[in-house]
């Protein structure tokens, strides 16, 4: 079968899917985390939170587009989608299938640029404001949500591109460190970098049967909107990571003690002032702070850089 006889496939189930594969002697890759969703009522529920409150003049970005089932309704809701696809083979497929769409845009490379930036590319393809709405691979979620959100801070004073909203799925525990609260084990960077930001809700709770192949945990829909009016009470988003790296670095260390680790950027004057300043007890550790404090720390600590 020809790339065009199967690009107007509705979403795929694993008959489908398998048959795009087989025509392009393709097989599921491990290593680019290909989990394809063939539960279509699940796939359903991503496409409804993905685009709640959403224009449909919008722009979306695909990351992991895979064999193009979530594409199709996004493009069906959407203005344009943008995708971008590490595997050449799935990526010359979707390009074949979609060649005469102007709505749709495909990158075939990484969504990341590098650990800590997203491929310029998409940023170029997506400017100036996009929604996210992905089925995630799961080795690139975490730093890939956080650069979104880093990149969306920078859109504050125009220097960004701002992701909106986030859909996604990912494995349950991911979504539970997005979520997690002070005091408890899952809480981290991530957790603190999204309550500054922006705001988290969890959705369903997709088994491995969802996916083909099956993965070995349940994975779950999060959504994360980025809030302008919270995002700007912080004055230096890399002091915030900073700040965050050293105090989660060393969790069970006291924050106060954490300046003695050559990986701390601060002082002890500059920590011991700050500390000071905003009346949190030296005493406390990492995940003792709540993302009040961070913020609260970080804005001081920029102050007096
Ligand atoms: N969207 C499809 C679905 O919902 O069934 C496939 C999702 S599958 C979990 C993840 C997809 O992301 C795969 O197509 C994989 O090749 C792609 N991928 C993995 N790492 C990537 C990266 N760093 N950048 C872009 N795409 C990536």
């Amino acid at each position: 079968m020809s790339p065009g006889a199967l690009s107007l496939l509705p979403m795929q189930k694993m008959k489908e899917i398998r048959a795009i594969l087989d025509s392009i002697e393709a097989h599921p890759r491990k290593r680019f985390g290909q989990c394809f969703l063939i539960d279509l009522q699940l796939m359903e529920k991503v496409v409804e939170m993905g685009m709640r409150n959403i224009s449909p003049d919008s722009t979306v970005l695909e990351v992991g587009p895979g064999t193009g089932s979530l594409t199709e309704e996004l493009l069906a809701r959407a203005k344009k989608v943008v995708a971008v696809e590490i595997d050449r083979d799935l990526g010359k497929y979707l390009e074949t299938a979609h060649k005469d769409n102007p709505d749709f845009t495909l990158i075939i490379g990484d969504a990341l640029g590098s650990k800590s930036t997203i491929n310029p590319d998409v940023l170029a393809a997506v400017a100036p404001e996009v929604h996210l709405v992905a089925n995630l691979p799961y080795n690139i979620a975490t730093p890939l949500i956080a650069n979104c959100l880093i990149e969306s801070w920078k859109s504050l004073t125009a220097r960004g591109v701002r992701f909106s909203s986030l859909t996604f799925t990912v494995q349950q525990e991911v979504a539970q460190r997005f979520t997690a609260k002070p005091n408890t084990n899952d809480y981290g960077i991530v957790s603190v970098l999204i309550k500054i930001l922006g705001e988290v809700q969890l959705g369903k709770v997709i088994p491995p049967g969802a996916f083909w192949p099956r993965p070995k945990i349940d994975s779950q829909l999060v959504r994360i909107d980025f809030v302008p009016e919270k995002a700007e009470r912080l004055v230096n988003i890399e002091i915030l990571q900073q700040l965050t790296r050293t105090f989660f670095t060393h969790r069970r260390k006291r924050i106060a003690a954490t300046v003695k680790f050559r990986d701390s950027v601060f002082s002890r004057d500059q920590l011991d002032s700050a500390l000071r300043a905003t009346g949190i007890n030296p005493d406390l550790r990492a995940a003792e702070l709540s993302p009040e404090d961070y913020l609260k720390l970080a804005n001081i600590l920029s102050v007096n850089e």
